[in-house]
């Protein structure tokens, strides 16, 4: 049997998942589950890095994490899935990388900078911050991945981890073709950028999401509220769909008739607003009902999410533990006393 390609992806554990998570995320890792061996991490330690003060309220992100992951269909036994912080090999790696990593290839991650203008509310002048893409690098190659999917705002990382990689490589190697450290690729995801209930990519930032926890009456509620073509003042105002965020979740959410019954009702204002989001509020919640069932099985069970987290992390544990020897033997830490 030919040995499947690893891929490792992870989701900072910051609050609830929305449908742009899944949307974005989780249905591409549903389909890559299928085909490689896939490590999914929740990275709490990399929601320190910008979270280092808002600890109180992580370990219930995590839990939810792993809940609303095993609830979108993320199989225990097909993927493993596991909490970053109880697989102590990423952080000694981290610690062993941080020795061979220029201070100059850190600053020079677009989002060091990126990150710290964006949230002008929190000190991210620290060392942890700075060195989360090599915390990101230690993830991925303790597991000797090939893929990371990430999306073309995440590149940068990839090529800094497969430099890191490749001078690991050069430093520790035997020859030029000794390989300890795998250089990552890119799966590079079509970007799925849900449109949020204002139009704008859905995210907690902007307020416009619809959580994958929101009972019915919620998402009713949240859509029959939406901007919609601000030139249709009136019900017999004509109405142009392209101006419309409700006409982009229709696109994700319906078939072709329905596509066709707003675009030709919208156009000739032979309905109304409320008329046209019925079938999308309908849409979004048959697509949470078999979800949020899930969820409320694994709440009321959660020993369930607990085995699912412990299989993972022991399995992870076997090739992360395997990474870190050969590592250490190479840069001459396999001490025999
Ligand atoms: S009819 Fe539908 S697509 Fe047209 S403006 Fe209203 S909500 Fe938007």
């Amino acid at each position: 049997m030919t040995k499947k390609a690893r891929v490792l992806s992870g989701m900072r554990p910051t609050g609830g998942l929305h449908l742009g998570h899944y949307h974005g995320v989780l249905k591409n890792w549903l389909q890559l589950q299928e085909t490689y061996e896939c490590y999914f991490c929740i990275v709490d330690w990399h929601a320190l890095t910008t979270h280092y003060d808002e600890t109180h309220t992580i370990a219930h992100h995590v839990f939810d994490m792993a809940i609303a992951w095993l609830a979108v269909g993320i199989d225990p036994n097909k993927s493993h899935l596991f909490i970053q912080s109880k697989l102590p090999e990423h952080a000694e790696l981290h610690l062993l990388l941080s020795m061979v990593t220029p201070l100059s290839w850190l600053t020079r991650v677009p989002s060091y900078k990126d990150q710290q203008e964006k949230l002008t509310e929190k000190d991210l002048t620290t060392y942890g911050f700075l060195g989360y893409p090599l915390l990101q690098a230690a993830d991925i190659f303790a597991y000797n991945a090939d893929f990371v999917p990430v999306g073309e705002d995440q590149v940068p990382h990839i090529e800094f981890a497969r430099e890191v990689a490749r001078r690991f490589n050069f430093i520790y190697g035997k020859d030029d073709d000794h390989v300890i450290i795998t250089p990552p690729q890119t799966l590079l995801t079509k970007a799925s950028k849900l449109p949020g209930l204002d139009g704008q990519k859905m995210s907690k930032s902007y307020h416009n999401t619809i959580m994958l926890e929101d009972p019915p009456a919620t998402v009713e509620k949240k859509i029959k509220t939406m901007p919609t073509d601000p030139a249709r003042v009136r019900r017999t105002d004509k109405g142009e769909p392209e101006r419309c965020p409700v006409w982009a979740l229709h696109k994700v959410y319906n078939d072709e008739a329905t596509l066709e019954w707003v675009q030709t009702g919208c156009r000739s204002a032979g309905i109304g607003c409320l008329e046209c989001k019925a079938p999308l509020i309908r849409a979004v919640n048959e697509e949470l009902e078999p979800i949020q069932e899930k969820m409320a099985d694994l709440k009321a069970h959660p020993e369930k999410v607990c085995a699912a987290l412990e299989l993972g992390a022991a399995r992870a544990r076997v090739t992360a533990q395997q990474t870190l020897t050969s590592v250490k033997e190479v840069m001459g830490l396999a001490y025999p006393f």
